[in-house]
Parts: structure tokens; C-alpha cells; sequence
């Protein structure tokens, strides 16, 4: 049988998160977004009050001194954070993807050693960190690079569309951190880009590759690295568009020695359980700031007068705010299957977390810009909060995996071997 309805503690977690947003985030959230300092608009002072809610350590073990609680509680108490403000429910999407590897696929050695800082942490400050992303390939030319001058034209031949087009993706090389081993130890180099929480986290799950000359799947390991250890550094603080309560930088690794005990069990695979988790986190990130938008737009149409009715019984208007309803509703669901799937089936691929990444984005994107269409001229300006959610919406296609990168990689693979949709 399938039950729709939330627990009661489900419930008490959704009222205690929605108090929090209310009361704390979206305060505070207009003034910061509008700090051209990425490094004074991050919401420093906010997350110690989260966390004193227990936000940073819901998914932790009560063995090793979190809650205890799965990802469907999590997605509701990031939907209202995201509510709030979504860089905020962001940087939460950050600490669990760097955790959930951990928590689901660290021995349990790795467990008591590293998981019990988070809830100990004096000033409750505790962030995780997880470092994927890199620049790119030693050659590929970054936005950075075209910027600044470099190779503007060309780069590829007619004949690379055959190459690339049907290049077997085991065979793509472009891990370029490297961890090599040395004895007991393995020896980390490398730079990784668009980091959540790396200038504050407390420790960062490092993705790197033990052999370079092997593809991805088959050399990419985790490993745990501890905030501090030596060579570990902060590079470029990224100036982001939105979600500017999070913070976001380089992370650079040079010779950062890790005991081979901190290598996480089960290679790529590990990851895994991060995916699973932040792209249904995503999800309920993306339904929070859709309908934090779509609520004032909804209470908006029903007070503007204009072209002799209210805004709301022009069709056009009102069909759309009927369409967006739809969407955010449809958008939960997926959520809450494929927190769902992670909380009962975890030993299972998840076959629909890529999927409410993908679609609960596009309708952020979508439902924020109708939203702002529902104001008129009024939406396009800074003193209402409907642009900030079209700048904060825009990301999320984009981290987390793209979700052109997802359809092509993740989710049409799936379909091609599923026996039903
Ligand atoms: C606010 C923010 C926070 C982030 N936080 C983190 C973090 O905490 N940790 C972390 O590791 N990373 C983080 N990222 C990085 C993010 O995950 C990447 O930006 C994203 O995965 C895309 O990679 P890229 O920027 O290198 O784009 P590229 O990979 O260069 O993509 C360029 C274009 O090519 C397309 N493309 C690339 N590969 C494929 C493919 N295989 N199939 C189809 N299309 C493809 C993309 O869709 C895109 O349109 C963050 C990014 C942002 C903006």
C-alpha cells in the first residue's frame, strides 16, 4: 500500500524547519544576496543556529551522535530551508554529499573516527566538503582561459565528431587529481573548483585517481581529509550569480599525505550513495525556491487590479499559476519516491534520483520566471525578492551534475536496460 500521508515527526520536522526559514533565513537573506562580497554574503553566523537544530547532523547514526533520521526527512527540511533561502539549503546539499559515502559506504572504523566530530564540534560550526569538480583536462580551455585571451577559434576537426561521438565512455580519461601511493599513505595533488563550504568545511572527501593511466571507473577513489591537513589550501573564491549564502572556492591539494585507512571502501562505487542522496536533495531544494516564488505570486495575482479584474481572473495568469502548482506537487512526489527508494532500497541503484534532479530543477527554473512574469515590471526589480529567485533557481540544472550530463550518462542509460518506465 502506498501512504501519502507525512509522519507525525515528519510533521514536527517540517514545522520546526519552516519556523527556522520564517524566522531566521529570510530575514536576513535580502540584504547578504545583495553583498558584492561572496566572502561577506555567505551566511556565517546562520549556520551555527541551524545546526543547533540538529540540521547538520540528521542523516549521522545516533551511534555517532546524529539523529539518526533518512533522506525523505531530510528533503523536507531542505524544501523549507530552500524556502528560505536556497543557498542555505545548498550548503547542506554539500555537507551530505560529502557525508552520505561516508555514512552509507565507510567502514566502520572510518565511521567512529570521523562521524562523532560533526556533532562535537564546539561552536556547532561543523560543514563537510565534498571536491569533485576540477577545471578540466590538462589542454581544455576553461571559460577562464577563453577570457583571458586564449585559442578563440577552432580547437577541434571535422573528424573529432566521429571520435568524440562514439568514444566509450570507460575509455575517457580526465581525473587529473592524482593519488599516488606511498607506503601506508597515499600522496593527493590537485585543484578542485566551485567547492560548497570549502574555505569553512571541516573535512572534504577528495575524489582523485590512484592510476592515471586507467579510466575513470576503474582508478577513482574518495579519500577523508581533515580541514588543516598540511598542503591542503583555499584558492579563488568563486562571485556566484545566486545562492550567494553559500560559499563557494577552489580547493588545492599539494602532496596532502592521507593514511590509506581514509581511502573509502569500494572505490567509484562508494559515491554512489552521494549521488543518490544530493540529487534528491536538489530536488527538494529546487521545490522549496519554486514555491516560495509561486506563493507570492499566487498572493500577488489576487490583490494586483489590472485591465479592469484581478490579475488572477486573466486566463492567461491564472492558467499559469495553475501550472505551476502542478509542477511543484509533481516535482515533490519524485522527491519523496526517490528519498524514499534511498531510505528502503539503498543497496539498489536509485532509478529515479537523476530524474527528480533533472525535472525538479527545470521546474524551478520555469516556476521562478513565470512567478516574476506574474508581477509585471514590478518582478524585474531588486526591491521584491522575485529576481533573487530566478538568479538562485538558474544553478540548479547545472551543479550537481548537469542535467544534460545526467540525461545522457545516468538516466538514458538506466531506461535502455529497465524493463518498464
Ligand atoms: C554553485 C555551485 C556549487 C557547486 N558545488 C560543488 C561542490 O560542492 N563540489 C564539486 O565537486 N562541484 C561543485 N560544483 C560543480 C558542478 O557540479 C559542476 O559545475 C557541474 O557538474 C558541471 O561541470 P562543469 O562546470 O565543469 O561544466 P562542463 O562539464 O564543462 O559542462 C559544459 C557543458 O557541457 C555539457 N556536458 C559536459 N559533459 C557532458 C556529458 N558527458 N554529456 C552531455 N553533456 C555534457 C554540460 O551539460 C554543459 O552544458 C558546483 C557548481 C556550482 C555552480
Amino acid at each position: 500500500m502506498i501512504d501519502f500521508s507525512l509522519t507525525e515527526s515528519q510533521l514536527e520536522l517540517r514545522r520546526v524547519a519552516r519556523e527556522f526559514a520564517r524566522k531566521e533565513i529570510r530575514p536576513i537573506a535580502p540584504e547578504l544576496d545583495r553583498n558584492p562580497d561572496p566572502a561577506q554574503s555567505f551566511a556565517r553566523d546562520l549556520y551555527p543556529k541551524a545546526n543547533a537544530l540538529g540540521f547538520n547532523t540528521a542523516l549521522v547514526q545516533e551511534a555517532y551522535g546524529g539523529a539518526g533520521l533518512g533522506d525523505l526527512d531530510v528533503a523536507i527540511i531542505l524544501e523549507e530551508l530552500a524556502w528560505g533561502d536556497v543557498g542555505v539549503a545548498l550548503t547542506y546539499v554539500g555537507h551530505w554529499l560529502a557525508l552520505a559515502p561516508l555514512i552509507r559506504g565507510g567502514s566502520d572504523d572510518q565511521r567512529r573516527r570521523w562521524l562523532p566530530q560533526i556533532a562535537a564540534s564546539p561552536d556547532r560550526s561543523f560543514l563537510a566538503a565534498i571536491c569533485a569538480t576540477e577545471h578540466g583536462r590538462a589542454g581544455d580551455l576553461t571559460p577562464r582561459d577563453y577570457l583571458g585571451g586564449g585559442e578563440r577559434r577552432g580547437g577541434i576537426e571535422p573528424q573529432d565528431f566521429f571520435t568524440n561521438y562514439t568514444l566509450p565512455r570507460a575509455e575517457q580519461r580526465e581525473m587529473t587529481t592524482k593519488a599516488i601511493r606511498d607506503g601506508d599513505e597515499y600522496v593527493i595533488n590537485g585543484t578542485k573548483r566551485f567547492i560548497t563550504n570549502g574555505p569553512v568545511a571541516g573535512m572534504y572527501l577528495c575524489i582523485a585517481t590512484v592510476d592515471p593511466s586507467l579510466p575513470d571507473a576503474l582508478a577513482t577513489r574518495a579519500f577523508l581529509v581533515p580541514a588543516g591537513a598540511p598542503g591542503l589550501s583555499v584558492g579563488t573564491l568563486e562571485n556566484k550569480m545566486g545562492h550567494r549564502l553559500s560559499i563557494t572556492s577552489e580547493i588545492i591539494f599539494e602532496d596532502v599525505r592521507v593514511p590509506a585507512e581514509d581511502e573509502l571502501p569500494g572505490g567509484a562505487a562508494a559515491l554512489r550513495f552521494g549521488l543518490e542522496c544530493s540529487n534528491t536533495m536538489v530536488g527538494a531544494l529546487s521545490v522549496g525556491v519554486a514555491r516560495a516564488a509561486y506563493e507570492e505570486a499566487m498572493a500577488y495575482a489576487k490583490v494586483r487590479y489590472k485591465g479592469g479584474n484581478r490579475v488572477i481572473f486573466h486566463q492567461a495568469v491564472g492558467m499559469m499559476l495553475a501550472d505551476m502548482a502542478i509542477a511543484i506537487k509533481t516535482a515533490r512526489l519524485l522527491v519523496y519516491q526517490s528519498a524514499w527508494h534511498n531510505d528502503n532500497h539503498a543497496d539498489v541503484p536509485n532509478p529515479v534520483a537523476a530524474m527528480a534532479k533533472v525535472y525538479c530543477s527545470d521546474v524551478a527554473v520555469k516556476v521562478t520566471h513565470q512567478a516574476l512574469q506574474v508581477f509585471g515590471g514590478y518582478g524585474y526589480m531588486r526591491d521584491l525578492p522575485l529576481e533573487k529567485w530566478s538568479r538562485d533557481a538558474r544553478v540548479t540544472p547545472i551543479y550537481d551534475f548537469t542535467n544534460e550530463m545526467l540525461r545522457a550518462n545516468f538516466i538514458l542509460p538506466m531506461l535502455a536496460f529497465a524493463p518498464e518506465v
